[in-house]
């Protein structure tokens, strides 16, 4: 019974950090949040988790680096010929 609870707690945090939850779910979760200490420690986890993977795949995937290289490329095949 307890793994049951604990585990509909998991799913529920799981559906809130993707940002899936329904306003009712979030609701749900938050009230929870204040009487499950465990739960509420797993949420900010996994939330500072998911926004610093947020951060570091920023940067990354900015389209400028991607676009120089693709500019520098065009110049060298331009100054070849
Ligand atoms: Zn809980």
């Amino acid at each position: 019974m307890e793994v049951e609870q604990k585990q509909a707690c998991t799913e529920l945090l799981e559906l809130v950090i993707d940002g899936q939850a329904t306003q009712k779910q979030h609701d749900e979760l938050m009230g929870h949040l204040e009487k499950c200490e465990e739960c509420r420690e797993e949420y900010l986890l996994s939330k500072s988790i998911k926004d610093s993977l947020k951060n570091h795949i920023k940067p990354s995937t900015s389209p400028t680096g991607l676009a120089n290289s693709i500019q520098n490329k065009i110049s060298e095949t331009a100054f070849l010929k």
